[in-house]
């Protein structure tokens, strides 16, 4: 595996590529890599003759410039974990770029119209987020020009949002939606996870249990009482159970959507598919999760 800084050298090695007959896989990523970035490279080697995977901690898809200072950042052992996994001799290409690398133009004037999906759940609590996240996967498709583009579903919205983007500027790229990794006991995987502090960690499973147990639920409750019940279950952990250092879950949201038009439903049978996306705080860190109902 090779690891370049450089726009111009990545797509001459793109180039390249393109000239042997090589299919393309690029796989977006912020670093602090784990299991769940690393499912998603693995599948694109699987699917691809040549794999890029950029790791850029994206600075305009913050809306919050504490969370950008926090994030975490680990690229000597991001390079180690991709370099080790099973691949070919000149089949991946790591691109670690400066900011002034990605974005040699201000992209202030740039705005894209995500449409109808941007604009619930994280759209409203994040502004700017999804335009950041426009700007900088456009950007990844233009240098890397790939047949296939790999993102999680733990990012659920995120993968209709780049639905939307590339109807928008129609690219003929296959966007390949990968499922959730999560630890043993249930934590979707997150580079933020690293930020809770050891109790935190061992409680925020709870997410993920209670998400499970509102699957259960929808079996035989309406769509409002199973969302409500989510939330104050979430609400009201401590007083169930008091934790160390005051430590409480703070849901932001958690929304029952149609898994296309990612719109609010009011019955079960109102989409051919439902999930459950949820925004929680715990210990200072925001986590998402989803479900799926239907
Ligand atoms: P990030 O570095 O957080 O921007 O994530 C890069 C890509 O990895 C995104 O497409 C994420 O949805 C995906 N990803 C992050 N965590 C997971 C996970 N636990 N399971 C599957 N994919 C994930």
């Amino acid at each position: 595996m090779q690891s370049v800084t450089s726009a111009s050298v990545l797509t001459e090695r793109v180039a390249e590529a393109k000239r042997q007959g090589l299919s393309i896989g690029l796989v977006p990523t912020m670093g602090a890599l784990h299991e769940g970035h690393l499912s998603l490279i693995r599948r694109a080697l699987d699917e691809n003759d040549f794999v890029v995977v950029s790791l850029f901690v994206n600075p305009i898809q913050f809306n919050n410039k504490e969370d950008f200072e926090k994030y975490p950042r680990t690229i000597d052992a991001d390079l180690k974990l991709v370099g080790a996994l099973p691949q070919d001799a000149n089949q991946l290409l790591a691109f670690v770029p400066s900011v002034e690398e990605m974005y040699p133009e201000p992209t202030d004037g740039i705005h894209y119209d995500l449409g109808m999906v941007a604009e619930v759940m994280e759209g409203p609590r994040r502004p700017g987020h999804f335009n950041g996240v426009a700007i900088v996967v456009r950007r990844l498709f233009d240098l890397t020009q790939p047949n296939r583009a790999y993102f999680g579903e733990k990012d659920f919205q995120q993968v209709a949002v780049i639905r939307s983007l590339l109807r928008t500027i129609q690219y003929p790229i296959d966007l390949v939606a990968c499922p959730i990794v999560r630890a043993d006991d249930g934590l979707a995987l997150s580079s933020r996870n690293t930020r809770l502090s050891p109790a935190a960690r061992s409680w925020a499973p709870m997410i993920y249990d209670t998400l499970m147990q509102a699957v259960e639920m929808s079996e035989y409750e309406d769509v409002e009482t199973v969302r409500l019940w989510v939330v104050d279950t979430l609400a009201s952990a401590h007083e169930v159970s008091p934790q160390p250092d005051g430590l409480c879950f703070e849901p932001e949201y958690f929304e029952i959507v149609d898994d296309t038009t990612l719109q609010p439903i009011e019955r079960w049978r109102a989409a051919k598919g439902v999930v459950g996306c949820i925004a929680v705080w715990l210990d200072g860190v925001r986590l998402i999760d989803m479900v799926r109902f239907r």
